[in-house]
């Protein structure tokens, strides 16, 4: 039996026990919102650092921050030159609530058929499990090619607010040559995926003045600006009839896609009537000339996400608003710049104001894309998954940010692989989050595999 197949045997072997230990992980209400858990936080960290000690990891710590613990594990390869690698992972989840549309309670782990339904299940104690049992498994039956660290995170679920420092303070620790990050997930139980781009984002807020206050539109209107109606023509001169954006320079560093790439994301299964049943929308709008996954994934856009002015309570009030805005944001891909974008659409929009009012901007937030096509052992990992599933590793863009990944890079300079085992159907955030065992199962064995790729 090959070096691989003894660990998956293993895993096999001792899979009930593992089971309860995943479960005893799960029953821990570890929700990093909520200040009445901060003990729950602590006692998952601990849970995870004990675990991490009876595996024979040389070091297994728990780091304090000024909220929610790091926990910190190390295991050196058997060999002095082996490659290193570094897994994130977040112990905290989301919180239960609504609580009664609970079928059996969020933090008692409960498997009904294939599933294993508990808070976290999925999101994403059920990813770091997968890892740690691979490695506890390949322990087990004999030397570790490859050093292993992990960085459990305790507070990604609000936003990651002490982990860019962490890193920083501690980057000689987290030194690695390549970051494995299973908090992304499956397009489906078919087809293991890796997400290799992600948009990143700038947001801003447009914020139109005409009087000093409101008046009366019978007095008034016909001769004052209103700056309503000068809002909504310059938002209407955001966009070109083909659905592009019109800010003159926005499109100019976007990365041509490849024939090869437009290929390969259509070979990811996605189609009209699912995006419309999903959104109850009539019908799809979009920059003319790409598919759905391309304007999702690889194609830049601009939003209005909140708009007011004047009188919005009940029945009529016959007013010229002073003052109208707009909460704007772009999804950016590479390799545009989110401070220039924002000078870009700055500028733009005050070309388009005209003298009868007055424009002001708040600038929100932003944050860079994220493009990873060539992260370090990408090639161990699609390998893994090919031999698991037999079948080709599907490559995803996806539209949203993961900025731990981003947050890495800048400081460790490694880029991170996305991925993990999670399916678009988990109910993750929702009540009754759940786990599809099979293909969890799965995942271990890949990740096994993963483990033992770095002995030549
Ligand atoms: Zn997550």
């Amino acid at each position: 039996m090959s070096r691989t197949q003894q660990a998956i045997q293993e895993f096999e072997n001792t899979i009930q026990e593992k089971m309860r230990a995943f479960e005893a992980f799960l029953s821990i209400p570890s929700v990093s919102s909520d200040p009445a858990k901060k003990a729950s936080m602590l006692d998952a960290a601990n849970y995870l650092k004990t675990y991490f000690e009876g595996i024979g990891m040389d070091a297994a710590a728990v780091y304090p921050t000024d909220l929610h613990p790091v926990v910190f594990a190390e295991k050196r390869a058997c060999k002095p030159d082996a490659k290193t690698v570094l897994i994130y992972g977040h112990y905290d989840v989301q919180p239960p609530d609504p609580l009664d549309a609970w079928t059996t309670p969020a933090f008692e782990p409960n498997v009904r058929g294939d599933y294993l339904y508990a808070r976290g299940a999925s999101d994403m104690k059920g990813q770091i499990v997968s890892v740690i049992f691979a490695l506890e498994s390949v322990l087990k039956t004999g030397d570790l090619p490859v050093n292993v660290k992990f960085i459990l995170e305790g507070e990604e679920e609000i936003g990651s607010p002490h982990f860019e420092s962490f890193v920083r303070d501690n980057a000689d620790l987290l030194e690695c040559d390549i970051i494995l990050n299973p908090d992304a997930g499956m397009i489906d139980k078919d087809h293991p995926t890796i997400v290799n781009g992600l948009r990143g984002l700038v947001y801003f807020e447009v914020r139109v003045d005409g009087p000093k206050a409101d008046l009366h539109s019978g007095l008034f209107g016909g001769n004052i600006a209103n700056p309503a109606n000068e809002l909504a023509k310059i938002i209407a001169q955001l966009h070109n009839p083909d659905g592009s954006v019109a800010i003159p320079g926005f499109y100019d560093r976007v990365r041509v896609m490849s024939d090869e790439e437009r290929r390969e994301i259509a070979r990811i299964p996605s189609s009209e009537e699912e995006f419309l049943a999903v959104t109850g929308s009539p019908a799809l709008y979009g920059e003319q000339g790409y598919t759905i996954l391309e304007r999702q994934g690889v194609r830049p856009t601009l939003d209005v996400n909140g708009l007011y002015s004047g009188y919005i309570g009940e029945g009529s009030k016959t007013i010229i608003p002073a003052y109208a805005f707009a909460k704007i944001s772009c999804r950016l891909v590479p390799y545009q710049q989110y401070a220039e974008i924002y000078d870009l659409a700055e500028k733009y929009i005050r070309s388009l104001v005209p003298p009868t009012v007055k424009v002001s901007f708040i600038k929100h937030s932003g944050g860079p894309y994220y493009f990873a096509d060539d992260a370090p052992g990408l090639e161990n990992l699609v390998q893994a998954f090919k031999d698991t599933w037999q079948k080709d590793v599907i490559f995803k863009r996806e539209g949203g940010s993961i900025p731990v990944a981003t947050v890495m890079q800048e400081i460790l300079g490694v880029k991170s692989i996305l991925t993990g085992v999670s399916l678009p159907d988990d109910a993750i955030h929702s009540p009754n989050e759940h786990l599809h065992l099979p293909t969890w199962h799965k995942g271990v064995q890949a990740y096994i595999r993963f483990l033992t790729s770095f002995d030549a």
